[in-house]
């Protein structure tokens, strides 16, 4: 399968009932996009953009981003980058935004809500992205989203510098990494473009297991029915509006669970860069008629073994 997905690589991730979907690149550093579309990415589905803020000792400003995001754009002559807004807070800190001390930082100020307290610096993030973009395909999005206030308050901020800087339409969305958001994906399609689905934090929040945490690692499972659930209630309502949905978490690459997650109806998988043509690999021997029936068997499993040995035995 290796040699073969290699050799295909460049083509396009389509089952063997003629159902696409894209397979991108998750990205810390936009140096390596070209790597990511010599290994097939359709384009880049998580740039995690605090990565560029941690390799500096201050905020960068907005001629600093400019050029990095600008970087990724001309390597990928036309395919679509998702940026995801600055993700600090949490486990990821950054030196020059001292935070105040919590008991919980994972369930304190983090994500979208810390850049809304600091409104200037998501600013600066949004200009530089819309200006690096230009007419390029930019899809902006917010990461930590809990509910459809937290979205409009930073949308609100892209339609302010769109108008300022005059930039063309952009696609905004966000990502389902806290239940509640999953939850409440109905309102959230109403305005969104699109959902990017973190099953990384979306388990770590469903199941209450630290993602880090060394003892609890294998009850730390993406494929436990109730994120399948959550999973599936995000794509439902998403699909119902005309909405996209990708999975920009770990899950999307783990082999047992492509399946699944296609017969959940995904509709873009974004994983490490050189999963890519794994990943495509997996979906060219699918059917989509068998991996809804693998999801829908799943959905109605108890646990995460359930449904692995499910899996297994298939
Ligand atoms: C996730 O939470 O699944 C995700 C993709 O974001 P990160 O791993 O950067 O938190
Ligand atoms: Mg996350």
């Amino acid at each position: 399968l290796q040699r073969d997905a290699h050799e295909a690589r460049l083509e396009p991730a389509r089952t063997r009932d003629n159902h696409t979907v894209e397979v991108c690149a998750n990205l810390g550093n936009t140096a390596h996009t070209p790597e990511a579309v010599e290994r097939g990415a359709d384009g880049i589905g998580l740039l995690r953009t605090e990565f560029i803020f941690m390799a500096h000792s201050e905020a960068p400003d907005q001629a600093t981003q400019e050029a990095e995001y600008r970087k990724a754009f001309d390597a990928l002559d036309g395919l679509p980058l998702v940026a995801r807004t600055l993700d600090v807070g949490g486990d990821k800190p950054l030196d020059y935004w001292p935070l105040p001390a919590e008991d919980n930082p994972f369930l304190g100020l983090r994500g979208i809500r810390l850049s809304l307290t600091r409104p200037e610096i998501l600013e600066t993030q949004l200009r530089a992205l819309l200006s690096a973009a230009g007419e390029r395909p930019l899809r902006i999005m917010f990461p930590m989203v809990k509910d459809l206030a937290e979205f409009r308050a930073a949308k609100a901020l892209v339609d302010k510098l769109r108008e300022e800087i005059h930039a063309p339409d952009v696609q905004v969305g966000v990502m389902i990494e806290i239940p509640s958001s999953a939850l409440l994906a109905h309102s959230l399609a109403a305005e969104v473009d699109f959902f990017s689905i973190g099953t990384n934090d979306l388990t770590q929040y469903t199941l209450a297991i630290d993602r880090g945490h060394a003892e609890l690692s294998a009850e730390s499972d993406g494929l436990h029915p109730a994120v399948l659930r959550l999973i599936a209630m995000t794509v439902e309502a998403a699909h119902a509006q005309n909405r996209w949905v990708g999975i920009c978490g770990e899950l999307g690459s783990d082999p047992q669970a492509i399946p699944v997650l296609l017969g959940l109806g995904v509709d873009e998988f974004s994983v490490t860069s050189r999963r890519v043509p794994l990943v495509k690999a997996c979906i060219r021997n699918l059917t989509l008629d068998e991996a809804r029936d693998q999801a829908q068997k799943a959905l109605g499993l108890a646990t995460a073994s359930e449904v692995r040995e499910l899996l297994e035995a298939l």
